[in-house]
């Protein structure tokens, strides 16, 4: 494929990751990009998402800032979920003074809206769940979707996450079917509900606030500012230590009972029962997650599919930057591509440097965790009081360093990369 005029790009799913790269491959003259999305409309499950200044970098550059609005996550407040003792009050770490912006946790819709609103029209194509691709080794890809029409595309990419049905994870089960994920034991159920109902219950809706069990932990946070006629606000229940879910299928934005629910909160500070109570029946979302070996190439088939976002690295809600992840490889593959055309480079090397680029960022974000998860450890040995471990796991497991996420600037990025190769 050196020196084609237009390449066709397949882009699978429509979540934060494929509409972020379709927005960033269609502002490329000589790509020619579809985005498969397997849901009738635009769909976002889930409830609030925390956008740091990582994302702010990314959605300037995607030109999908404008409309991104939710609360400020300053002064967050880390309690016991069963005493309700306060253990600390930490200013946001991500509240950086290089963007005034700083980090917010805002509904999942407003960024959905604001990519949906930079995706050129007629490039999703939406009820086109893909069921099987077929590597046509210098002819391309074969896609074949449920409804039996099927397509040839030069490039994949497999931005079709983790989520729920059996055919869930298509293309990265299809280019790699020995790598399989496995229930890690936790589950959270999400939801957000009018703040103006919360406010009867002291100390809720005050702050973002973490409140930390044993076997859990419940987060609390405004979605909108103040300029919101009804704003709203989320409440997470996380469980630790769920039983594993039959049949292993992902389960992901399910609808949960408020009995289920209601029963992981019960050892819990009355102040959280109380806000608990307070969701209406049928509203809570049910997400378990998933996990498996780590990918240390996420590219293949002889570099003609990319795997982006938590279609190769579901990280369960860890670092809170998912989506930002997600954004930030789409648009590194489009200056790849962009690259690897300036110098007519097969476009096979487009996927070399975007693996080059985004696998050891991969693969720093998990050692950062296992050494949390070693420090946490040593913790759980070394202190006395449910109340030491806790301030432990907050100093060590939230706020240890990571400025390379919640500060990364992956225009700058870019352009060290570039920097680099060109010293060679
Ligand atoms: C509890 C929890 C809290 C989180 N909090 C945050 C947070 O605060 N901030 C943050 O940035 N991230 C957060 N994340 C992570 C974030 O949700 C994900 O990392 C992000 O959604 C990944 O985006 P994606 O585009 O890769 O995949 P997804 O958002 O999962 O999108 C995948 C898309 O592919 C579609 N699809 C799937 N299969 C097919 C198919 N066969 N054919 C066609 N389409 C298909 C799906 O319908 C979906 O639209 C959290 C995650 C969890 C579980």
């Amino acid at each position: 494929m050196v020196g084609r005029t237009l390449i066709n790009v397949a882009i699978i799913g429509g979540g934060p990751g494929g509409l972020g790269t379709a927005i960033a491959l269609s502002q490329l003259p000589f790509v020619q990009v579809s985005l498969y999305e397997k849901n009738p409309e635009p769909r976002e499950a889930g409830a609030g998402i925390s956008l740091s200044t990582n994302a702010w970098k990314v959605l300037d550059l995607l030109g999908a800032s404008n409309g991104v609005k939710g609360g400020s996550k300053a002064n967050t407040h880390q309690r016991n979920a069963h005493t309700g003792t306060i253990l600390s009050v930490v200013p946001s770490p991500e509240n950086s003074k290089a963007d005034s912006r700083g980090a917010i946790r805002a509904r999942r819709t407003r960024l959905q809206s604001a990519l949906l609103s930079r995706v050129p029209e007629g490039i999703i194509r939406y009820d086109k769940k893909l069921i099987h691709l077929e590597d046509l080794a210098n002819d391309g890809v074969r896609l074949v979707f449920h409804d039996q029409t099927e397509t040839v595309a030069d490039l994949v990419v497999g931005a079709d996450g983790i989520q729920s049905e059996p055919i869930s994870q298509i293309v990265r089960r299809t280019l790699l079917p020995n790598h399989h994920l496995s229930f890690t034991g936790t589950i959270a159920w999400r939801v957000i509900v009018p703040k103006a109902n919360l406010a009867h219950i002291s100390d809720i809706t005050s702050f973002t606030s973490w409140w930390w069990g044993e076997t859990g932990h419940v987060y609390f946070s405004d979605v909108d500012d103040d300029s919101e006629e009804t704003p709203h606000f989320e409440i997470t229940v996380r469980g630790y230590r769920e039983p594993e879910i039959p049949g292993k299928t992902v389960v992901w934005g399910v609808p949960a009972t408020n009995d289920r629910v209601e029963s992981r909160v019960e050892k819990y500070d009355q102040r959280i029962k109380d806000a608990v109570n307070v969701v209406p029946e049928g509203a809570w979302r049910e997400f378990a997650m998933f996990a498996g070996p780590r990918l240390d190439r996420i590219i293949g088939w002889e570099n003609k599919v990319a795997l982006i976002g938590d279609a190769s690295h579901p990280l369960s809600g860890a670092f809170g930057s998912g989506a930002t992840f997600a954004m930030e490889d789409g648009w590194i593959l489009a200056r790849a591509l962009e690259y690897t055309q300036s110098l007519s480079l097969p476009v096979g090397d487009a996927l070399e440097i975007f693996n080059t680029i985004r696998s050891p960022y991969y693969a720093r974000m998990y050692e950062h965790l296992d050494e949390s998860e070693e420090r946490l450890r040593k913790a759980r040995e070394e202190t006395k009081s449910f109340d030491e471990f806790l301030r432990a796991k907050i100093k060590y497991f939230l706020y240890g360093d990571k400025d390379f996420i919640y500060k990364n600037d992956i225009q700058k990025v870019w352009k060290d990369y570039i920097e680099a190769v060109g010293r060679h």
